[in-house]
């Protein structure tokens, strides 16, 4: 029997772009089938209604159409929307560095559930508190861990012993936590405090919606930030350009601290 022609997904549009003379490309993570990247014909006419149901940062319920390379947009209906991530330049920004790393991260040979369960999870976290950067290192780790590449934090990735407090390094590369003895060839190694290791694994055994105020020093919250922005680059190969949005955001004194 053949496929059928058409198919639905429950979906996050993640980005779009102008395609063709009055079409739209579309990015998007969808619950059933993972990355898409599909096309909606006539979405930038006047009188289109599609467009306004595949904005990005919008939960869409699409019916498609499979094509011969690119699958189509039959049918498209709003299911969610994020308007506080709308509403400022901190929040806009925190939002689209979460859709860049699920676009990164995502693949478009294999479903994710989890991870557009995270990504929906994290934008409706950060829609009722849009400042909170804490959030968004949950949401780095979560993303590895769904991803396949959660960093080991108790045991060292070399000789697999338990890690001892204030006996520890870390390696992104070689994927976590190094007991002081042990330091593989070739493989980038740097310093973890110990309340930055404890930061981590509180995060790890966290829900998104239920984080705490954490009183850390700015220190610890850099150190934090710097290693799983160090560790999510380096699986998805490539600089996260947002990244450089924060860090304007942290000079400007909207973002930083753990609160
Ligand atoms: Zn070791």
């Amino acid at each position: 029997m053949p496929a059928p022609r058409t198919y639905r997904a429950e979906a996050l549009v993640l980005k779009n772009a102008p395609f063709g003379e009055a079409g739209l490309m579309v990015t998007l993570h969808s619950r059933e089938w993972g990355k898409l990247r599909v096309v909606a014909n006539g979405a930038r006419k006047a009188n289109s209604r599609l467009v306004g149901h595949l904005e990005p940062l919008t939960l869409t319920r699409l019916l498609l159409a499979r094509g011969r390379t690119l699958d189509t947009v039959v049918q498209a209906e709003v299911a969610g929307t994020f308007p506080n991530l709308r509403a400022g330049l901190a929040a806009m920004t925190r939002a689209q560095f979460v859709t860049e790393l699920v676009d990164g991260f995502g693949s478009e040979d294999s479903p994710n559930e989890p991870l557009y369960e995270l990504a929906v999870d994290t934008l409706s976290v950060l829609e009722r508190d849009p400042n909170r950067d804490l959030t968004l290192r949950h949401f780095e780790l979560h993303l590895l861990q769904v991803s396949g590449f959660m960093p080991e934090l108790f045991h060292c990735v070399e000789c697999r012993r338990s890690i001892e407090p204030d006996r520890h390094r870390y390696s992104v590369d070689s994927g976590g936590t190094l007991c002081l003895d042990c330091r593989p060839a070739g493989a980038q190694v740097s310093p973890l405090s110990l309340r930055a290791l404890k930061v981590l694994r509180f995060l790890h055994r966290s829900r998104i919606d239920e984080l705490p105020d954490l009183q850390t020093s700015p220190a610890v919250s850099r150190e934090v930030t710097a290693l799983l922005a160090a560790s999510t680059q380096h699986w998805l190969g490539r600089e996260i350009r947002s990244n450089s949005f924060l860090k304007v955001l942290e000079r400007s004194g909207e973002a930083g601290v753990f609160s």
